[in-house]
Order: C-alpha cells, then sequence, then structure tokens
C-alpha cells in the first residue's frame, strides 16, 4: 500500500483531504501530523489484526507484561523505521515540500512513567515485537503523564503534562472490551450445592475501558498490544437531568471519583507512595488486565487449568502485586476452582522482577486500607499467608523470628514484595550485582526457601531507538564500518573492535561525535542562551533527582574544580562543560535543592570570565525520552556516581555506552558489567564497593566529619555551600549541608569525594589523547551489543515466560 514513494503521496493527500478538506497550502502543520499518523494507522491496523488471528490460529503462549509505567517517547519515526518506510517516507513529503522533522515535533511524548523503571517497559515492548515474541503491555492510561518541568528563578516549577489535549493518533478506544472493577463492599459467604460462596456485595463499579497502542516490530509484520487501561463511570451516559438533586450530586461525585483513578501518574521515583488512589490505581488496571486475558483465554480453550501452559503474567516491580490475588479470585469465585488447583496455577503462571533494594521504595499497605477497599481480595491474601507460614513452620519449628521476617502479614502490613515472592514462580534481579543482593542479603531467607526461584535479567535499552533513530549519523557510520546486520543482531556490534587501530574510522567516529555535539550545542544555546563550545568535554549526569545518585557529588566536585580555576586561572585543564538533567519529585526537598544547586552554579561559573570558559554549567529543562534522544549522542562522559549498592542496574549508563561516550561510575548496577565488556582501560571506576558500604552500615565506623576535617579542598566547598558564596541567601543550602554532615552522609558523598576527583583527573589527562579517547568511544560501542534489550528479552522469553516467536505472515505484502 505504502511500497514507493508515490503511493504514499497519494495515500497522504488523499487522507489530508478526506480528514480536514484541505489542500496541502492551506494544511497545518498539525493536519499534516495528523494525517500521515492516520495514512501509517490504516497500514499498521491491517497486521494488527493479522498478528492477533495467527498468535490465536496457532495456540501460542501469550505473555502479558504489567507495569504501572511505560515511559514511551514518540513513536512516528520509531514506526517509520520499524515499518522500512522512512526513506520512502521522507522522501514522499520532501516532494510535496513537507518535512518529516517538523511533523515530528508535532507528537506529545507520552511520559506514563517516571524514569529507569517505566522506559525499561517500553523498550521490553519494542524488543519483543522485534523478536516476533508474542508478548503484550499492560498498564494506565494516565490523564496526565509525568509533570513538565520549568526552572523558574533557579527552582524547578512542576506543570501539568496534558499529553491528550490534541487527541493521540496511536490509540484505539476498545469499548466493547471493557469489564467492571468492583471496590469497596462486603462479602457475604452463601452455600449453593454444597460448596459455599463468596458473594461481593454493595461495592462501588467503576468501568475500565481499553486503549490500545499497536507496537510494530522491526521489519517483519508483527504488531503487539499495549493495553493502557482509563477508568469511567459505569454508565456515563446515564441521564443525570432525570435524578433529584441529592442524587445528582452523588452521582456527579461517583463520577468524580472514578475519574481520579486513571487521571495522575505518581511523580515519585524508587519511594513508596502510601496512598489509597494509588492502592485503587493498582488493582484498578491489575484486575482489568487480568479479566480481559482469561476472557481471551476462554474464548480459544475450554480448560482453565490450561492457563499456565498458554499465559504468562509479568508484574514490572510490586506494583502489580495484587495480580496474585486477583487470579486467586477469578479462578476460585468465577472459575468455580477450589483453593488447591488455582494455587497452583497461579503460581505457574505469574513471575516477578524486583528493582530496589532501598527500604523507602518497598511497597507496604496497612491491613485496614486494604481490607477496606480490596475485602475479598484481603481475605485470599490472608489466606495465603496462613499457608505460608504453616509452611514455614515445618520447615523452621520454632523460628519465630524468621518466620516473622518472611510473613506476607506482620506488624498491621501486608508486604507486596513478599507476596510476590511467594506467588510467582520467578523472582529476577535486574544487573548481577542486584541479583546477588536479592539472592545474598535482602532476600537470603527466600532463597534458602526457595532454591532455583532467583534469576538475573541484567536490564537492556533497544538500540533501535537508542542508536538507529536517536544517532543515524553513528548508525550510518557503522553502515558503512561493519555493514547493516548489527541492527538484527546488536552483538555484531563487536566487529567494530577490528577497527579499533584505524585511524580512519578513528577519525569518522569523533567526527560524527562533534556533529552530535554541535547539534547538543545548537540545543543548548536555543534552551538555555547559553554559549557552549563543542570542542570542550561534554561531561553529562542525566537521570532523576536523587539522593542515592548522587548529583551533589557531581556539583561539589564542579566547586572544587572553580574553586582552583580562582586561584590559577591559568590551570591546566580540558575544557568541561558539565551538563545535567532530571526530574525531581514534587516533595522531595533536597532533590528541589539540589536542582537549584546546579542552577545557581550555573549562573555564577558560566558568567565569570576570569576562568575564560574552562567551565560551564548547563541544567536542561524536562528530562523526557524526547531530550534523551539529543543528549546521549552528544555526550562524552558518562556520569554513573550511585552509590554502590543501590542502583538496581541502570539504564541510562547502557544509552550513553552505545553512543559512544565513556563511563565515569561506581561499582554499581550494570556499571559492573559494562566495566567487564569494555575493560579496565575503557571506563573509570572510583569509590566504595557495596560490601564496603554493607560494612559501614551493619559495622559503623563511618564519621562524616572526619573526612571533612582531613580534606582542605572538601572542606572549602562545604563551607561554601554553608555560605553566601554563591550569591545566595546564607542558610539557602545549608539543609544540603546538614543533609551531608549533620545525618552523617548516608549515601558516602564525602567519603568518595577523593576518589571521584582523583577519577575526575584521570579523565581529564585521558581525553587529552584524542585518538585514544576515540578508540575508548569506540570500544564502548563495539562492546554494547550485550545491553540491547534485545538479548535480555531473549533470556526473559527462554528461562521464564517459555514463549516463541511467531512468524506472522503478512496477507498484504508481495
Ligand atoms: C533511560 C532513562 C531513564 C533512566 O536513567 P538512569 O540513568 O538509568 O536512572 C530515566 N528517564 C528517561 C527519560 C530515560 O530515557
Amino acid at each position: 500500500m505504502l511500497r514507493n514513494k508515490e503511493a504514499f503521496k497519494e495515500a497522504f493527500v488523499t487522507k489530508l483531504q478526506s480528514m480536514f478538506g484541505k489542500s496541502i497550502s492551506d494544511a497545518s502543520v498539525t493536519d499534516k501530523y495528523v494525517a500521515l499518523a492516520r495514512v501509517m494507522r490504516d497500514n499498521i491496523s491491517m497486521d494488527w489484526v493479522q498478528s492477533n488471528d495467527q498468535y490465536t490460529e496457532k495456540e501460542e503462549k501469550q505473555m502479558y507484561y504489567f507495569s504501572m509505567e511505560f515511559l514511551l517517547g514518540k513513536f512516528l519515526d520509531m514506526y517509520l523505521i520499524n515499518m522500512g518506510l522512512k526513506e520512502t517516507c521522507q522522501e514522499a513529503l520532501s516532494e510535496l515540500g513537507i518535512s518529516l522533522e517538523e511533523l515530528e515535533k508535532e507528537e506529545p511524548d507520552p511520559g506514563l512513567g517516571n524514569g529507569g523503571l517505566g522506559r525499561l517497559a517500553a523498550c521490553f515492548m519494542e524488543s519483543l515485537a522485534a523478536l516476533q515474541l508474542p508478548g503484550h503491555g499492560c498498564g494506565i492510561r494516565y490523564k496526565y503523564g509525568l509533570f513538565e518541568q520549568r526552572i523558574l528563578d533557579n527552582n524547578q516549577a512542576e506543570l501539568p503534562d496534558n499529553w491528550l489535549k490534541d487527541g493521540y493518533v496511536w490509540e484505539f478506544r476498545k469499548p466493547d472490551k471493557a469489564v467492571e472493577v468492583h471496590f469497596g463492599g462486603n462479602i457475604r459467604m452463601e452455600e449453593q450445592d454444597g460448596r459455599l460462596n463468596c458473594i461481593h456485595e454493595n461495592y462501588e463499579a467503576v468501568a475500565a475501558v481499553p486503549y490500545d497502542v499497536p507496537i510494530i516490530g522491526y521489519r517483519n509484520n508483527n504488531v503487539n498490544t499495549l493495553r493502557l487501561w482509563n477508568a469511567e463511570s459505569i454508565n456515563d451516559t446515564f441521564d443525570l437531568a432525570s435524578f433529584n438533586r441529592g442524587e445528582y450530586l452523588q452521582a456527579m461525585e461517583y463520577r468524580a471519583s472514578v475519574g481520579m483513578i486513571s487521571k495522575i501518574l505518581y511523580p515519585q521515583d524508587n519511594f513508596y507512595e502510601g496512598r489509597l488512589l494509588r492502592l485503587k490505581q493498582q488493582y484498578f488496571f491489575t484486575s482489568a488486565g487480568l479479566q480481559s486475558i482469561v476472557r481471551r483465554f476462554k474464548k480459544k480453550y475450554e480448560d482453565i487449568r490450561l492457563l499456565p501452559d498458554k499465559v504468562a503474567i509479568h508484574i514490572n516491580d510490586t506494583h502489580p502485586a495484587v495480580a496474585v490475588p486477583e487470579l486467586m479470585r477469578l479462578l476460585m469465585d468465577q472459575e468455580g476452582l477450589g483453593w488447591d488447583a488455582a494455587w497452583d496455577i497461579t503460581r505457574r503462571t505469574i513471575s516477578y522482577t524486583n528493582h530496589t533494594i532501598m527500604p523507602e521504595a518497598l511497597e507496604t499497605w496497612p491491613i485496614d486500607m486494604f481490607k477496606q477497599l480490596l475485602p475479598r481480595i484481603y481475605m485470599i491474601v490472608h489466606e495465603i499467608n496462613e499457608q505460608f507460614c504453616k509452611e514455614l513452620w515445618k520447615q523452621y519449628p520454632g523460628n519465630w523470628d524468621r518466620i516473622a521476617n518472611m510473613a506476607i502479614i506482620a506488624d498491621g502490613l501486608i508486604h507486596m514484595a513478599r507476596l510476590s515472592v511467594v506467588g510467582s514462580y520467578s523472582v529476577n534481579g535486574v544487573a548481577a550485582i542486584h541479583t546477588d543482593i536479592l539472592k545474598n542479603h535482602i532476600m537470603a531467607d527466600y532463597n534458602q526457601f526457595y532454591p532455583g526461584k532467583f534469576n538475573n535479567k541484567t536490564n537492556g535499552i533497544t538500540h533501535r531507538r537508542w542508536l538507529v533513530k536517536a544517532n543515524p549519523k553513528l548508525s550510518a557510520l557503522l553502515n558503512e564500518t561493519i555493514g547493516e546486520t548489527w541492527v538484527y543482531n546488536p552483538m555484531d556490534l563487536k566487529e567494530l573492535s577490528k577497527h579499533a587501530d584505524d585511524k580512519r574510522v578513528l577519525e569518522q567516529l569523533r567526527r560524527v561525535k562533534q556533529n552530535n555535539k554541535k547539534a547538543l550545542a545548537k540545543y543548548i544555546k536555543d534552551q538555555n542562551g547559553v554559549t557552549v563550545d563543542p570542542n570542550s568535554l561534554f561531561d553529562v549526569q542525566i537521570k532523576r533527582i536523587h539522593s542515592y545518585k548522587r548529583q551533589i557529588l557531581n556539583l561539589l566536585h564542579i566547586m572544587d574544580l572553580y574553586n582552583r580555576l580562582q586561584e590559577n586561572p591559568d590551570l591546566d585543564i580540558v575544557p568541561r562543560t558539565f551538563i545535567f538533567a532530571g526530574k525531581a519529585a514534587p516533595g522531595y526537598y533536597i532533590a528541589k535543592q539540589t536542582i537549584k544547586l546546579a542552577c545557581t552554579m550555573a549562573a555564577k561559573i558560566n558568567n565569570d570570565k576570569r576562568i575564560k570558559d574552562k567551565l560551564k554549567v548547563l541544567f536542561l529543562e524536562n528530562y523526557s525520552v524526547s531530550l534523551g534522544e539529543v543528549v546521549f549522542p552528544g555526550a562524552d562522559l558518562s556520569e554513573q556516581i550511585s552509590t554502590a549498592s543501590k542502583e538496581a542496574s541502570g539504564t541510562g549508563n547502557m544509552k550513553f555506552m552505545m553512543n559512544g561516550a565513556v563511563t565515569i561510575g561506581t561499582m554499581d548496577g550494570a556499571n559492573v558489567e559494562i566495566r567487564q565488556e569494555v575493560g579496565d582501560e575503557n571506563i573509570f571506576i572510583f569509590g566504595l564497593t557495596s560490601d564496603q558500604v554493607f560494612d559501614y552500615y551493619n559495622r559503623g565506623g563511618y564519621n562524616a566529619w572526619d573526612v571533612y576535617n582531613n580534606d582542605l579542598r572538601l572542606k572549602t566547598v562545604m563551607e561554601q555551600l554553608s555560605s553566601d558564596y554563591l550569591g545566595v541567601d546564607r542558610g539557602e543550602f545549608q539543609p544540603l549541608y546538614s543533609y551531608l554532615l549533620h545525618n552523617n552522609d548516608e549515601f558516602f558523598v564525602l567519603k568518595d569525594f577523593s576518589a571521584y576527583a582523583k577519577a575526575q583527573s584521570d579523565v581529564d589527562l585521558a581525553y587529552r589523547d584524542k585518538d585514544a579517547w576515540a578508540k575508548k568511544s569506540l570500544q564502548n560501542i563495539a562492546n554494547s551489543g550485550i545491553f540491547s534489550s534485545d538479548r535480555t528479552i531473549m533470556e526473559y522469553a527462554e528461562d521464564i515466560w517459555k514463549i516463541w516467536p511467531v512468524n506472522v505472515l503478512g496477507k498484504r505484502k508481495k
């Protein structure tokens, strides 16, 4: 249908006419964007139907990935690339006098996630389709995604992200596939045919309406489904006018409260949000998703006992952990199975990924809150816990401590991670070191009790978005140098290593990086009004602002460098441009002060003529997938400096590496594996190890004041922080100072400062040798293939889900 340029042009012009009654000359940019997207949508829907039909016909096992967040990014360009239509489209439009790039700007960037966890889910969707695997997503269609960040007077301001305001062309509303989700009420037991049945009464019913987004495979005919649920009142067309006043108000209140469920994404990353509405959101999409899966399953199969053979359900962290009791409820109360059969099926269907070991991020729900909102689900969790504790007692008779530490319900709280471990057949961590910590520290008891259940699946990123789409210049160079097979098989990037000493390739690589840095410099000039030199070293830390990620360590080091430059403006250092971006949760005071510190330092340093442009500091507003696509290709140095043991994996580290940035980082998360891949000479590792961190936590012996008193350079910057030195009111940054010193520096910022400064001076020296640096960059790219989410997804598919590729035959092709 869109095989060639002419067909593309015709389809586009026809669509513009039929949708808007306009010709190209009077159509707005928005009209043209919508028309183009609609042409593609028509094209996609044919493959989509084929995929679903063939998945069903062939009775293939399906996987459903439940995630409260999907940080999707824009789709237009990605879809064109995957459909193999990018060049055709570009040429067709350009002959009509239209720039594809301009149309792309019209697309909203759906920010239905906070950070790494949500972006991982999006990368997984892309890889599943590319690998022809029948794997789908299940989530929430938040009306407002993650807030839009603006910097006003050096402070973060949050604006609502009304991403749906002009409609979203890639979603398909499916009202006929809606289901009901029930909250509150009470449970009555009733005997029927000698069986005790649970009757749920007086509940509040909410309609869950799916909006499906197609996920298109790379140059195949597979189109999978991301199903996002919208909460609506049961009868939204009900004639409200016929109510008397009291009922009218009640009806309106009901409507408003229902609407709230899918209204907002909670803006916290790696932090537990304990509000009732959050639990409502969790049960809402989990129940809706499971109901629709069971319904679809029953259309095809008679025996519900076959569920684990035909369906895999994966929960991304504990946010959808109510899937365990909800599937039990469906199997028992709806399908009529007894407890043991239901439990057996549930535990062979659900698998779970743990994303964090930080206590402040682990989810627990107060029994009373949980019981009131989900009375039937509470009964089931209670019974799961009873039976589990009995098993524990058998294994560890008399060992009350151990049993209390493992019980799902303890201290008036329901522990969702424990529920997830007990109710699933596989628990995985997201990087080798993280899985190791799970198995040997945080969940050691469970690992002993369930030998073989714990496993590692190191995270990955889709190289099609983060390299092919984001960095076309590097992609072209790779194609020229090592051929094009790496797009299908990212491990083929290794071929690039053979050119590590080829001066010509190194020179071309440098030129690509230089061009990407120029593009980034232009973005910075447009957005921040600051001129930066593309010849300076672009040193980048972009990620959520969080104490454990230690943006402050980076900032303290910059202050120190600045001090040294002021003492000696001729100090021999490589000129650097420090680039920050990241959102702080609106209620996270320390994180917001960190942003303020970065922006305040930027204002002071960028305007200081004495230091001869050797230092620039930038804070880029509104980190999002789209901003990342501009920044990663232009980075020289990737800052991955979390306190060892705290960053489960990180995926930003992989995006940088794949785009040829060299990492400065701690032995944390996937940095450990990045080091293994590139070798010590192509990475800058520093700081405490996770074992040392655990030792300090367990045995004490760390005193932040000692470090402060013994390091004059550090002491100086700390005192500057608490004074009016930065041109702010004295006391403005006192909270940061106190946080570091008086709380004894729980993330070891002071402790790691000198090792970090040393590693940074090693970077400075290394960057001076242009060829040597280009070679490091090349080795990072060449060894990044293993961090493609294709590899990650292949491991999940084979080891956990047991799903296999389905070659969808496209009727229309040929
Ligand atoms: C990759 C990505 C992240 C995760 O970054 P980390 O450095 O791993 O924390 C967060 N936000 C966005 C928009 C991303 O693309």
